[in-house]
């Protein structure tokens, strides 16, 4: 059965004036940072929302959207198949992601953000050549590498020490390409800081690989620390979205 439910009219206005303020609030960041803000794709989170409110959010312009389970967004994904609005989205995977779900994720996505350990390179990769196998060819996927910034168990990114040897190995495997890296800001410290570290771990990581130049960070709360960090891919999810419903 097909999602064809739409936002209600306040809904859709709401929207509409979020997504324009966050993006003039990058736009000034940017520029505050002496950037362009050309260089700077605000990735919107959908996760938890309707299907509906991606819809809308595909007719105000938007062209990247960001989940982070792979069973709702595999399922989002293809309600929008087939549809002009699919042709114009690029879905961005930013969860953890087990191993045995590679293969549902690089069905539809163009990037997945959270690149954190040998076993799910290997896995990703394979996921495009099984692709290959039945007569498709799998588009490149995209990969950033997550940076764990804390030692806090559970919460997903390689140590920065570990970064260089991930990297080569996403660089030696078919069908993946290295675009940078990715980080979210501890709880406990002052975001700036930690995205200061993850500027640096991206110079590191261009000195092995230099077109991977792309830096993933920032979120609703700390996007302009993010911005002035030289991230060029923010994830922002209620700030445009507002709330998000409760998790199912
Ligand atoms: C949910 C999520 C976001 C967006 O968070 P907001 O605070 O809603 O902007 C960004 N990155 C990741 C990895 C997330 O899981």
């Amino acid at each position: 059965m097909s999602d064809t439910s739409e936002l209600s009219g306040e809904a859709r206005e709401g929207l509409a004036e979020r997504l324009a303020l966050v993006r003039t609030s990058v736009a000034g960041a940017a520029r505050s940072a002496g950037r362009d803000p050309a260089e700077i794709t605000t990735i919107v989170v959908t996760k938890f929302q309707p299907l509906a409110l991606v819809r809308a959010l595909v007719g105000m312009g938007v062209h990247d959207v960001g989940e982070n389970r792979a069973q709702e967004a595999a399922a989002k994904a293809s309600e929008l198949s087939g549809t002009p609005q699919a042709d114009a989205l690029r879905w961005h995977f930013i969860g953890q992601l087990q191993t045995n779900k590679a293969k549902q994720v690089r069905a539809f996505a163009s990037a997945v953000h959270s690149v954190d350990r040998p076993a799910l390179v290997a896995a990703l990769a394979r996921a495009g050549e099984a692709a290959e196998g039945v007569g498709e060819t799998a588009p490149d996927l995209d990969c950033f590498i997550e940076l764990a910034l804390t030692d806090e168990p559970g919460r997903g990114g390689v140590a920065p020490g570990g970064m260089l040897d991930l990297a080569e190995q996403v660089l030696a495997a078919p069908g993946l390409r290295l675009r940078g890296v990715m980080a979210v800001a501890p709880l406990n410290e002052d975001a700036r800081r930690a995205f200061a570290r993850v500027r640096e771990a991206s110079e590191r990581l261009r000195s092995l690989a230099e077109d991977a130049t792309a830096i993933s960070a920032g979120m609703s709360g700390d996007y302009v620390d993010a911005i002035a960090e030289g991230a060029t891919h923010l994830r922002i999810g209620t700030a445009i979205t507002g709330k998000r419903p409760e998790r199912a």
